[in-house]
């Protein structure tokens, strides 16, 4: 059966993706439903279905994953007006894709939160 987690595909090559920045942890790709100027996901190569399932044998990967945020968003020219980062986890959050991923979000003033 085919792998049903879209992230792996992508980060397989078997679904196309616009990557940002890739390195052995982990990949950056743009949203195909950008909420801002730039949305970029930051992804580990890992499937840790969401920051839930965490443990702390991912302690590295996720300082890896915040790190990585942080150099996108420099690299697309967020760094001086800001930005968010954003993992949504679980139901309520409305988290639609099981593969653990931050959202980075910039390039318009962006709303408060709720
Ligand atoms: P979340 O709601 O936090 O699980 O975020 C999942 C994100 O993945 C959404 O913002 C989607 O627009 C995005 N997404 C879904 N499929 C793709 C895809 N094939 N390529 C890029 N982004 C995608
Ligand atoms: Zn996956």
């Amino acid at each position: 059966m085919a792998d049903p987690c879209i992230f792996c595909r992508i980060l397989r090559g078997e679904l196309p993706g616009q990557f940002a920045y890739e390195d052995d942890y982990l990949v950056a790709f743009r949203d195909i439903h950008p909420v801002a100027p730039t949305h970029v996901l930051v992804v580990p190569r890992e499937h840790v279905e969401s920051l839930a399932h965490a443990s702390s044998a991912h302690r590295e990967l996720l300082g890896r994953l915040l790190e990585a945020a942080a150099a996108v968003a420099s690299r697309e020219g967020l760094a001086a007006r800001g930005y968010r980062v954003v993992i949504n986890t679980g139901t309520d959050s409305g988290s639609e894709v099981a593969h653990l991923h931050l959202h980075v979000l910039g390039g318009r003033q962006l709303r408060a939160m709720g």
